[in-house]
């Protein structure tokens, strides 16, 4: 079993796992978005309650392969 598979949050430092918007678990809307995976979650933002971040929107929701 992946252990990536079913994460729904992550950490600062911890590997972006799909491009997309990420946005933080404070309340206070801090969005960060990438199109990059493979690159680490940036700090949280300094005025920012919370500990990690949470996915907001994937880039490619599983386009099209039929
Ligand atoms: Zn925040």
């Amino acid at each position: 079993m992946s252990e990536s598979e079913g994460k729904t949050s992550w950490h600062p430092g911890e590997i972006v796992p799909d491009s997309g918007i990420y946005e933080c678990v404070c309340g206070g809307e801090h969005h960060w978005s990438t199109d990059v995976k493979g690159h680490r979650f940036p700090p949280l933002p300094s005025n920012c309650s919370g500990e990690y971040w949470t996915i907001k929107a994937q880039a490619h929701p599983d386009d099209g392969r039929s």
